[in-house]
C-alpha cells in the first residue's frame, strides 16, 4: 500500500484555456485517461459527454457574458425564467452581467428556449462554441435576435471587477487529493461543480495506479504509535481483500470493501462567493480536522490570490 498526505492544487491556469480543453483536462484528471490532443478527438469527446448524459463534465468551464438589451422587458423576461446556476447582475437598467458554466447556459436554452433574450444568448454562444450547442439547436444554428447584444468578457477584465462583482463572477477550480470522508463532506456544497476520480472504473491493482491502493495518512495518529500501527494493519488487510476480490469481480464490486482512508482526487469548481462560504464552514473549530488540514492553508493561498474577497477572513484557533 501507498500512504500519502492530503494536498491540493489551485488550477490557476485552467480558466485561461479554451472551454473544450478545460473540460477535457478536468475529465482526464479524474478518470486518469490519456489527454485528448487532436482537434478531432476533442470534438468527438465533447459530443460524447452530452450523448452519454455526462453533462456534469460541462460544469468545468465557466464564462462571463455582458448582455445589452434595447428594452427593460427583456431583462424582466430573463429573471422570470428563474435561471438556475447562473450568477446574474443587473449593472445598468438594460445591461446584465451573467456568469455560469456551459452546462448552465445549455440548460437555460433547454428550459427557456422560447424567450427572445435566451435565444439571443444561445445564438451568440452557439456561433462561437458550436461543439457545445449543435446537438440542442434547431438546424444547428439560431438567428441573431434584434435588440439583444451579447459580448464575452475576458477573464482579465473579470479580474478588474469591484470586489462584490469579482466574488460572484470569478470562478476558480481546486484539485484536492484527500480521503473519501473529506471528499464526501466537500460534495455537500451544492452550488459547486465537482468531478471525482471514479472508484467504479479505477482498478487500483493496475500499474497506472502504482499497482497498489493509496491511502491518506490520518492526522489523528502519530506515525509509529500503537493507534497508527492498528490503522496500518487495517489498511493492509483491506488492500489484500480488495485485490483478492478483483481477481473474480469488477472494480465497482471490489470497492465496496475500501475504507474512508482511501485516497481520492476531486476537482471543486465554484465562484469566490461560494468558496468564501465553504471557508467559513470548513475552517471553523467545529469542522472535521482532516478538512481543516487542507482548507486552512488553501484559505491562505486564496488570500494571496484574491485579497479583495478573502483578506478579512480569519481562522478560529
Ligand atoms: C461542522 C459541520 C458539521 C456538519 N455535520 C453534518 C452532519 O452531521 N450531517 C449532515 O448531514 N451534514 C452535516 N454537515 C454538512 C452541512 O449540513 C451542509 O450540507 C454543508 O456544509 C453544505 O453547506 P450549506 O448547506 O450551508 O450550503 P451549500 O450546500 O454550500 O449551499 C449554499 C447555499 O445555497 C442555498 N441552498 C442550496 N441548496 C438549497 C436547498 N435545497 N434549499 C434551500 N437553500 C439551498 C443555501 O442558501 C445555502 O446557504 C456539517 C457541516 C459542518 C460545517
Amino acid at each position: 500500500m501507498i500512504v500519502i498526505p492530503q494536498s491540493y492544487d489551485i488550477l490557476v491556469r485552467l480558466d485561461k484555456q479554451n472551454l473544450a480543453v478545460r473540460i477535457e483536462n478536468c475529465y482526464s484528471l479524474c478518470h486518469k485517461s490519456e489527454s485528448v490532443t487532436s482537434k478531432e478527438s476533442t470534438s468527438f469527446f465533447i459530443g460524447r459527454i452530452f450523448k452519454e448524459n455526462k453533462s456534469y463534465v460541462a460544469e468545468m468551464a465557466v464564462l462571463t457574458l455582458k448582455i445589452d438589451v434595447d428594452s427593460e422587458s427583456l431583462v424582466a423576461q430573463l429573471f422570470s425564467a428563474l435561471p438556475k446556476y447562473l450568477h446574474i447582475d443587473k449593472v445598468e437598467k438594460k445591461t446584465l452581467l451573467i456568469s455560469g458554466s456551459v452546462r448552465a447556459f445549455r440548460e437555460l436554452f433547454l428550459g427557456h428556449g422560447n424567450l427572445k433574450i435566451v435565444k439571443g444568448i444561445t445564438q451568440y454562444l452557439g456561433d462561437r462554441h458550436p461543439l457545445f450547442f449543435e446537438d440542442i439547436l434547431p438546424s444547428r444554428r439560431l438567428l441573431p435576435q434584434e435588440g439583444v447584444f451579447v459580448e464575452k468578457i475576458p477573464l482579465s477584465e473579470v479580474e478588474t471587477f469591484s470586489s462584490d462583482l469579482l466574488a460572484k463572477h470569478r470562478y476558480i477550480a481546486v484539485k484536492f487529493t484527500v480521503n473519501r470522508a473529506v471528499a464526501h463532506e466537500m460534495v455537500r456544497h451544492r452550488p459547486c461543480g465537482f468531478l471525482q476520480e471514479s472508484q467504479r472504473y479505477c482498478r487500483y491493482s493496475d500499474s497506472k495506479f502504482g499497482s497498489q491502493v493509496t491511502f491518506i495518512k490520518p492526522l489523528f495518529y502519530e506515525e509509529g504509535s500503537n493507534e497508527y500501527k492498528i490503522w496500518e494493519k487495517a489498511m493492509l488487510e483491506m488492500e489484500k481483500l480488495y485485490t483478492q476480490l478483483l481477481e473474480t469481480s469488477t472494480a465497482q464490486a471490489a470497492r465496496t470493501v475500501l475504507p474512508n482512508s482511501c485516497k481520492t482526487e476531486l476537482i471543486v469548481y465554484a465562484n469566490l462567493l461560494q468558496w468564501l462560504h465553504m471557508f467559513k464552514l470548513r475552517t471553523s473549530k467545529g469542522a472535521d480536522p482532516s478538512m481543516r488540514e487542507v482548507m486552512i492553508p488553501l484559505l491562505d493561498d486564496f488570500k494571496k490570490l484574491f485579497p479583495a474577497v478573502f483578506a478579512h477572513l480569519t481562522v478560529e484557533k
